[in-house]
């Protein structure tokens, strides 16, 4: 049994992995601000005596942490916390600059201090709006550092410079993992991202927004899948490696629409609405590192899609 800290353990992957490690057997503390997250995804782990959730802002001063999550020796430390979605790239951008800058640090400070094995959740967004395809881990990205974007996807890169440079002069062993598009369980309702959208589009008879011509893709993770490669990268994944965690099946975002409407029995239609000038055209991971440690996606779209419906309250 390992007593794990999970930063950010409210929020939607946050939940997922708390109740994972649970079902192992781990003592699972869970902290967690609820700036984009509410308590009632955890709260049916409250009975567990192997749970603990404290309520904390990670970018406060470290000094100024509770008691507590300060003074308890952490075996891994899964640091999650940080707004996503794209309408908080303007509404929380402070809120993200500072979860990945002073965020970040203060956690490398208590990995440090407790000798605990780190791992960092940064993002596909990393690469920004990629020209080679698929992106592998050592493609160094297209991103504009004062864009729109800029607070997420500059965000998680000064978080890995900040990791690196504490694995290289103070021996942390962090790992890094780059999560692309996710779904599943948990997402709320009210999420702006495009499966519970759609899925909360279709089931309420509206018509389903489509940016642009819906031509840009996506590839697309079942939560159980990535939450399974997280725990392998954790155990398995070497001291200041970078790994793409997701799915390789690319899917254009119209043929979703269209799939979504056929496994809800919709009735509703598709409406071509105006796309972001920011948005990214295309996004497509290289998985041959991860693989490599033993893991792969194995959770079919449709099958997920199906599970993520009779998970969620959508209606
Ligand atoms: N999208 C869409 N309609 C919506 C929401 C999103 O067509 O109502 C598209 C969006 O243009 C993007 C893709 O779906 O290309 C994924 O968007 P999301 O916000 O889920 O995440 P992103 O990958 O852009 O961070």
């Amino acid at each position: 049994m390992s007593r794990i800290l999970i930063t950010g353990g409210a929020g939607f992957i946050g939940t997922n992995l708390c109740e994972k490690l649970l079902s192992q057997n781990h003592h699972v503390i869970a902290i967690d601000n609820l700036i984009t997250s509410t308590k009632s995804n955890i709260e049916p782990l409250f009975s567990n005596p192997k749970f603990e959730f404290i309520e904390q802002d990670v970018t406060l001063p470290l000094r100024n942490w509770k008691l507590e999550i300060r003074n308890w020796k952490f075996d891994f430390i899964y640091h999650l916390a940080c707004p996503t979605g794209v309408p908080n790239l303007t509404k929380l951008a402070e809120e993200m600059l500072l979860a990945c800058s002073a965020g970040t640090r203060n956690v490398l400070e208590l990995a440090k201090k407790t000798k605990a094995k780190l791992l960092f959740t940064s993002s596909s967004e990393v690469y920004g709006d990629p020209q080679v395809f698929p992106q592998t881990e050592n493609y160094t990205g297209n991103v504009d550092p004062i864009g729109i974007r800029s607070p997420y996807e500059e965000g998680k890169r000064f978080s890995e410079s900040l990791i690196q440079m504490y694995v290289r002069k103070y021996n942390v062993n962090a790992k890094i993992v780059r999560v692309f598009n996710t779904y599943g369980n948990y997402m709320s309702s009210g999420d702006s991202r495009v499966i519970p959208r759609f899925l909360n589009q279709a089931l309420n008879g509206k018509s389903l927004t489509v940016e642009g011509k819906g031509l840009q893709t996506r590839t697309f993770c079942y939560i159980d899948d990535l939450v399974d490669g997280l725990i392998t990268v954790m155990e398995k994944g070497k001291k200041g490696e970078v790994y793409n965690l997701g799915n390789d099946k690319e899917v254009r975002i119209i043929d979703l629409a269209k799939l979504i409407i056929k496994i809800t029995n919709s009735r509703s239609k598709l409406k071509l609405v105006e796309r972001p000038a920011h948005d990214h055209k295309r996004r497509l991971p290289a998985l041959e590192k991860v693989k490599k440690l033993g893991w792969k996606p194995k959770i079919f779209q449709e099958i997920g899609l199906r599970k993520t419906l009779q998970s969620i309250p959508y209606s």
